[in-house]
């Protein structure tokens, strides 16, 4: 009989609920390798939210964009209407709030009917911390440079697959991001990124070899532990929806 298991029992036979609920844990058990809490001890609990339905935000995101409200960005505006906003020719976007490990939603749609080729059709992007960018193009039925096409590391690492759907149709990234650490001036931890495109995992675990560059190597220049989100002016009509972020304040790097 287990330990759990016996408080069980001795608690139905003598009523002591509030017994049971204090001895969830174990208090002699091992303790876990390098560090203070045991093997099923106590500890503390996670935090109880609430999923949202589909992919609406769960309870503890901090909405970046609902369909009408840009105010938790600076730089354009763009146009917003029935529910999203559009790229217009006012430059890119940029968060005022600062982020660092986080997971991030965004939905997005190229025009139609599609028009340009290559890096010129359905050009966006989304720069974790200003500097590292995942690429956004519409990549349907249209070719470019493997570490360009959508959902690249621009310039460093191709998407392990083409998850595009047709342009005029809602797309998603949902993005865990990893900081980068600087000692000084000295890169002691590369940025690494896990990625889903429309719910394909396209990158895990992904180091980016620096801040994103064209037509050039990428290399890291030391920041600061948080940076703002960005999402890319290219010239042209990409619409943006359902922008929601975590940051993963309770992570447990290793
Ligand atoms: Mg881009």
């Amino acid at each position: 009989m287990s330990k759990l298991t016996l408080v069980l029992t001795l608690t139905l036979l003598g009523g002591a609920a509030a017994y049971v609920q204090d001895k969830v844990t174990y208090d002699d058990t091992p303790l876990l390798p390098g560090s203070k809490f045991r093997v099923h001890g106590d500890r503390p609990w996670p935090q109880v939210i609430t999923p949202g339905e589909g992919a609406a935000p769960p309870s503890d995101a901090t909405v970046l964009f609902d369909g009408s409200d840009v105010s938790a960005w600076r730089g354009g505006p763009w146009k917003v209407e029935d529910g999203y906003m559009e790229v217009n020719g006012k430059g890119s976007i940029t968060t005022k709030e600062e982020f660092g490990d986080m997971q991030l939603h965004l939905e997005f749609a190229c025009a139609t009917p599609a028009t340009g080729s290559s890096q010129g059709r359905g050009n966006s992007g989304v720069f974790l911390m200003g500097e590292y960018e995942v690429q956004i193009l519409d990549c349907y039925e249209n070719k470019t440079y493997p570490d360009g096409q959508t959902a690249a590391l621009y310039g460093q690492s191709p998407p392990m697959v083409n998850a595009c759907r047709p342009p005029g149709e809602w797309q998603s990234y949902d993005i865990l991001f990893q900081t980068p650490v600087f000692e000084g001036e000295k890169l002691v931890r590369h940025a690494s990124i896990t990625v889903l495109h429309n719910g394909v995992a396209v990158h895990h675990a992904k180091k980016f070899i620096g801040s994103t560059q064209h037509k050039r190597v990428a290399t890291y220049s030391a920041h600061g532990p948080t940076g703002p989100i960005q999402l890319q002016e290219h010239g042209n009509p990409i619409r943006f929806r359902n922008i929601w972020v975590r940051p993963l304040a309770g992570y447990d790097r290793e």
